[in-house]
């Protein structure tokens, strides 16, 4: 299965991203599995292949390769694991706030250790008494002579136990208007930051979104990420260019695997004294699951061909995280329909990757917020989409 928007390069991404998984992550699924403690190693390993550069540009040692070769990194990972590729797709995201906001300063200080895979960056916007609702943010940075002092907590942020720089979204001002939050990097020893102890989830495991615990953390002025009050838009650009494409890739390769291992199933497994592919019902179910693996691949390549190609494209976006995860979620359950109750237990991957998928729900808005955020962009005429307004900096690479 491919796709017209796919050239010789990304072929060969591809080939590399696999023989990397089959190397390196397959082996450790059930040792990630069993402890399912955080994979400092493993998040250390996809670094150093350079992928947390794929849209950095080639003056800053990146790959410069765009943003469907940054799906296809994400998307080849979570085909083995999701938590290799919510690693992969948590410090790309990272990448997107100092890609598009920080000073030249910032740019050359943090982009070349990133790209090197020296350095794994992350955001921290979620609140627990916040969520979605950005404005409702509690945590503060109140200025004190040559910086700010940050108290606070973040939580379910990706990569927290193995980023090396946060950017922190925080209150500057008093309100609830957009201007009053501001972002920070925040190095991840800075003396008053601490993490809360790792809490697995119900899918997911060895990737971390734990909690940031700010008490009395200070950060100089130059650790600013571009104006005090642009906060707001760093956590939304941030969220609808990196987040949403990332998220959608890491389902894509979800959906690609209960696809792929349902099929080899049905092949496999003999029932009425033929193979059990061979019943219309259940025949007509991977008809399906094909059909909604088909439309949600081409929906994610081409957002991710409109960014890499400086059209508007916030609404394809939103689009193809919403359908990308729904119709993962909904062939992952067709799939443990198939498997009976074989697919109950661990010995089969089916069991993992339906526990995997209701994760890619909730982070770069949920599924209620897409469609909350696309019915706004039907009704008003005003929003300057993000891919248009930062078109010159998502093509630069
Ligand atoms: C795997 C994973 C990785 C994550 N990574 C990060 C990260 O890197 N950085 C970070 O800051 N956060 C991250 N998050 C957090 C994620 O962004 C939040 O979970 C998300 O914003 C929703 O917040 P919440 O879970 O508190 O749900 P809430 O916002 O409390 O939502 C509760 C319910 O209300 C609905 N709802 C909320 N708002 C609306 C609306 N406007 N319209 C319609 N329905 C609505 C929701 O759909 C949901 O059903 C991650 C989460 C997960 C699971």
């Amino acid at each position: 299965m491919t796709s017209h928007f796919i050239t010789k390069r990304h072929e060969d991404l591809r080939a590399q991203v696999r023989a990397f998984a089959e190397a390196e992550v397959v082996p450790r699924i059930p040792e990630m599995e069993a402890s399912k403690e955080v994979q400092h190693k493993l998040a250390r390993l996809i670094a150093q292949q350079g992928w947390f550069g794929v849209t950095i540009g080639t003056g800053y040692g990146g790959m410069g390769a765009g943003h469907l070769a940054r799906v296809l990194i994400i998307e080849g990972l979570s085909r083995y694991s999701a938590a290799a590729g919510g690693i992969a797709q948590a410090s790309i995201l990272g990448d997107a706030k100092i890609l598009h906001w920080a000073n030249s300063q910032q740019k050359k200080k943090w982009l070349p250790e990133i790209a090197e895979g020296r350095c794994l960056p992350t955001i921290a916007v979620t609140e627990h008494g916040s969520g979605g609702h950005v404005l409702g943010m509690e945590t503060t940075a109140k200025r004190r002579r040559g910086g700010w002092v940050l108290n606070g907590r973040k939580c379910y942020v990706g990569n927290s136990h193995v980023g090396d720089v946060h950017g922190v979204v925080v209150r500057t001002g008093r309100g609830n208007r957009s201007r009053d939050l501001s972002c920070f990097l925040v190095q991840a020893d800075t003396p008053g930051l601490s993490l809360a102890p790792h809490k697995p989830a119900i899918g997911m495991h060895g990737f971390s979104f734990g909690e940031l615990i700010f008490d009395n953390c200070v950060v100089p002025d130059e650790n600013l990420l571009g104006e005090e009050g642009d906060g707001r838009d760093i956590a939304d650009s941030s969220s609808v260019l990196y987040g949403r494409l990332n998220l959608a890739a890491v389902a894509l390769g979800l959906h690609r695997a209960a696809y792929e291992e349902t099929v080899a199933f049905c092949n496999d497994r003999q029932r009425y004294g033929s193979d059990l592919g061979d019943l219309a019902v259940v025949n007509a179910r991977m008809g399906e699951m094909r059909h909604r693996l088909e439309t949600s691949r081409t929906a994610v390549y081409e957002a991710a061909h409109m960014l890499d190609t400086g059209q508007e494209c916030d609404v394809k976006l939103m689009s193809a995280k919403y359908g990308a995860v729904q119709s993962g979620i909904h062939s992952a359950w067709d799939a443990m329909r198939t498997y009976g109750a074989a697919g109950l237990f661990s010995n089969h991957s089916i069991e993992r990757i339906w526990r995997d998928l209701p994760c890619i729900e909730p982070p770069a808005g949920t599924s209620d917020v897409q469609l909350h955020r696309l019915g706004q962009k039907s009704r008003r005429t005003k929003y300057e989409p993000w891919s248009s307004r930062l078109a010159h900096l998502l093509t630069a690479a």
